[in-house]
């Protein structure tokens, strides 16, 4: 090639003013155009870009927010992923299998404290077979009826129960409906590229299951949502691959219905070990937060971490965000280094304080609408 057709072929980087003026307009940005604005806009910038596409699904000043539960059912895990302070393995000591009265008091607990949402999030326990949970939901359906919904398993642990029981995603996913499931969210993705998998979870997943699975779950007429952990060793190229992933998979299915973004929390991890135990700031949280906003313009609700950034997460709805859970407890993150308040008033008097009317959103109710 003539050296003048490579001076032609090389593409000028964007200018913000070019990168702003297609936010503005409603114009998707790529890939590259989100990198550029990640190493060179100001975050008041990055604040503003992102009100923009928050404004086009919520009004400026309004939030919502939910009361919460994560049961960690089980931690026997076989999966050893490198940067959980959770699992044990089948042979060490310490495991535990919650039965279905060790459940239903953890529910009873919640919804005296005001909630009416619970996430199941276990490990791969080889000893659970599909008929534990299938009982265990059916149960929870009859006992909670519509006072309660429940997010049941995560796609890795979906995966895992698939496998283990022989079934395909579709036939799993069906078994699950019928025992009243109605929501297996995104939880388990961390960051997905193969390469971060490789890393530190190479007995989990690939990408490409992970993606096959939740279009399963979508196809069974199940609900979904999709979610994404920063701060451990991953790379820009890797944050951007995540968020490029899960926009084109919203494209071709349109069945994600959240967008959560939480930190890693690396105390008492191998990895965190290697990593020198440090999290990243809230700062950089809020930043991509923002980041998020801008690039995922096609999931209406970006959610902000009080599990993993407390008060502070409120800040992320200056950063696009627009909706937050109050969790009472998560085993998984509280091993690793959260700390959970259960003093929803203080928290929501921050939401307040920011200029923003918080409203409770019953997942409960919505399914029945
Ligand atoms: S993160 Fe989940 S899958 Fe990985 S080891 Fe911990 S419990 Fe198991």
């Amino acid at each position: 090639m003539a050296l003048a057709d490579m001076t032609l072929a090389v593409q000028p980087p964007p200018t913000l003013a070019q990168i702003a003026a297609k936010v503005e307009q409603g114009t998707r940005i790529d890939a590259e155009e989100a990198r550029w604005l990640w190493q060179n806009a100001s975050v008041g910038e990055l604040q503003r870009l992102a009100a923009i596409v928050r404004s086009r699904f919520h009004a400026p000043g309004e939030c919502t927010y939910m009361v919460m539960r994560i049961v960690n059912y089980t931690n026997v895990c076989v999966a050893q992923c490198n940067y959980c302070a959770f699992y044990k393995l089948p042979t060490q000591a310490g495991g535990y299998v919650m039965s279905q009265d060790d459940v239903f008091a953890k529910l009873d607990e919640l919804i005296a404290l005001g909630g009416d949402l619970a996430a199941f999030n276990g490990g791969f326990n080889p000893a659970l077979p599909l008929s534990y949970y299938c009982e265990l939901f059916a149960a929870i359906r009859e006992r909670y009826g519509e006072s309660l919904e429940f997010y049941a398993l995560t796609i890795a642990e979906f995966l895992y129960l698939a496998d283990h029981a022989k079934l395909s995603y579709a036939e799993a996913a069906e078994r699950l409906r019928a025992s009243g499931v109605r929501w297996i969210t995104g939880g388990g993705s961390e960051i997905l590229t193969e390469g971060f998998r490789a890393r530190h979870s190479k007995f989990k997943y690939t990408v490409a299951e992970y993606f096959e699975a939740q279009r399963a779950i979508i196809d069974a007429g199940l609900k979904t949502t999709a979610t994404m952990v920063i701060g451990f060793d991953e790379t820009l190229d890797e944050r951007l691959e995540h968020l490029d992933r899960t926009r084109q998979f919203q494209d071709e299915t349109r069945g994600l219905a959240s967008f959560l973004c939480w930190t890693f929390k690396p105390y008492f991890t191998q990895l965190g070990g290697q990593l020198g135990g440090i999290e990243i700031s809230t700062a950089e949280y809020l930043k991509h937060l923002a980041l998020c906003r801008i690039f995922l313009d096609n999931i209406p609700r970006i959610r902000t971490s009080v599990l993993t950034q407390n008060q502070r997460a409120l800040e992320g709805l200056n950063y696009g965000a627009d909706d937050f859970d109050l969790p009472i407890e998560d085993e998984v993150t509280q091993k690793a280094g959260a700390t959970i308040s259960l003093d929803f008033e203080r928290i929501l008097d921050y939401a307040r304080e920011l200029g923003y009317t918080p409203r409770y959103r019953h997942v409960a109710l919505a399914a029945k609408q």
